[in-house]
């Protein structure tokens, strides 16, 4: 369905003005692309991938775009239904997402322009993706140096510096020292942050630097030796300003402290947390002590029933029978209804063909070693105990 100027480069209407958010083109094409088309206008507002920034979004007419892509200067923007060539359309792009990507990607400009000029090294790969943006240096920054340079990378957009953008000739550009990503074939674009930095780039930015608002390197990681910096930029810093600071307040009204000393306030409780599980764990070791006492020993299974133990407290429990001199202990926690965990365990025989025995009889399920198995089953209680009682345990 192809109308007129097919092969033609589409007019670039985010080059002649990076704020246009809505704009009139004629439908040149529509073809369909699986469930979704692909529309080819004479002009767009619509920025396509690229220089590590994603597509915009947005509507032409009724149409969702869900996708831009850019090949031999042609934009294709991917749609939801088709339009139909020759017709007029109206563009609208999600401007809040677009001007959003805009803050974080000439906040990146400016990042990355001081860490060159400051270290040397290079932007080797550039992430702006719908909630986060990273960038990663071929060198090691300290976190100082790192804090340093987001101080500075703020006065610049405190400063209100106005973005400049040229297509330099081949013998201008011989003479201009700039960052540039890529080798890039055709007319190459310069985006020049006053001061800052000097870059080839093909995305929209925001005019001035003031438009950026708050610059935040938010985290670091070490990165093919290098560093993968995480940076949020203006309304992206403020929503994460606002969900730490409700988090912040939140902890401070549960510790009863002030937000500027949770840290603190959170470390004492988990060394109290810490105390208290080491003075739980002593206490148990006592009880678990009186309740073996308790337990008559018997020849040859001693038999123990105790609903409320859990964790490795049964093994513990089973174990201290052994030392009172039972041949072979078991023990049970749980309940009738709930089923039951065991552990049996003996020095001196084989305690697997018991626990086959009781696997079988009471739908259970476990093993383990000759000295120590452990399981689950279910069923009552004196009926285990009566087959246990029952049972004909052998030497080793
Ligand atoms: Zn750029």
């Amino acid at each position: 369905m192809e109308f007129t100027g097919s092969g033609k480069e589409t007019g670039k209407l985010f080059y002649e003005d990076s704020h246009l958010r809505e704009f009139d083109a004629q439908v040149l094409s529509c073809t369909a692309d699986g469930a979704a088309y692909q529309i080819v206008l004479d002009q767009t507002a619509f920025f396509p991938e690229g220089g590590g920034q994603y597509a915009d979004t947005g509507y032409l007419d009724g149409v969702r775009v869900l996708d831009v892509h850019e090949k031999n200067g042609v934009v294709r923007h991917k749609t939801d239904a088709p339009l139909e060539p020759g017709s007029c359309v109206h563009g609208r792009i999600d401007w809040e997402e677009r001007f959003e990507k805009m803050q974080q990607h000439t906040g990146e400009h400016i990042i990355s322009g001081l860490v060159h000029s400051r270290f040397g090294y290079n932007n080797v790969g550039f992430h702006l993706g719908a909630d986060y943006c990273t960038m990663d240096f071929d060198g090691p920054i300290s976190p100082e140096e790192l804090r340093r340079i987001e101080w500075e990378a703020n006065r610049a957009v405190a400063a209100d510096l106005e973005i400049r953008v040229s297509c330099p000739s081949k013998a201008e550009l011989e003479k201009l020292e700039y960052r540039s990503k890529i080798e890039i074939e055709g007319q190459v674009r310069i985006v020049t942050v006053p001061g800052y930095d000097v870059c080839a780039c093909c995305a929209p930015h925001v005019k001035r630097t003031g438009e950026i608002g708050l610059i935040k390197l938010v985290n670091r990681m070490n990165y093919k030796g290098g560093e993968r910096i995480t940076m949020l930029c203006g309304f992206r810093a403020l929503r994460d300003y606002e969900t730490k600071l409700t988090n912040a307040k939140e902890i401070g009204a549960l510790l009863c402290e002030k937000e500027d000393r949770i840290a603190e306030a959170v470390r004492r409780q988990k060394e109290e947390l810490e105390r208290q599980k080491y003075e739980n764990g002593r206490l148990l070791q006592q009880i678990l002590a009186y309740r073996a006492k308790e337990t008559p020993v018997a020849d040859p299974v001693t038999v123990a029933f105790a609903e409320d133990l859990t964790g490795s407290a049964p093994r513990e429990f089973m174990n201290l029978l052994l030392d009172q001199g039972a041949p072979v202990s078991a023990v049970f926690a749980g309940s009738d209804d709930g089923g039951y965990r065991y552990v049996i365990g003996s020095r001196s025989r084989d305690v697997r063909p018991l626990g086959k025995e009781l696997n079988a009889r009471f739908r259970g399920r476990g093993g383990g070693k000759p000295e120590m198995i452990q399981g689950s089953l279910s069923g009552k209680m004196e009926e285990i105990r009566e087959c246990l009682q029952k049972f004909e345990m052998t030497d080793k």
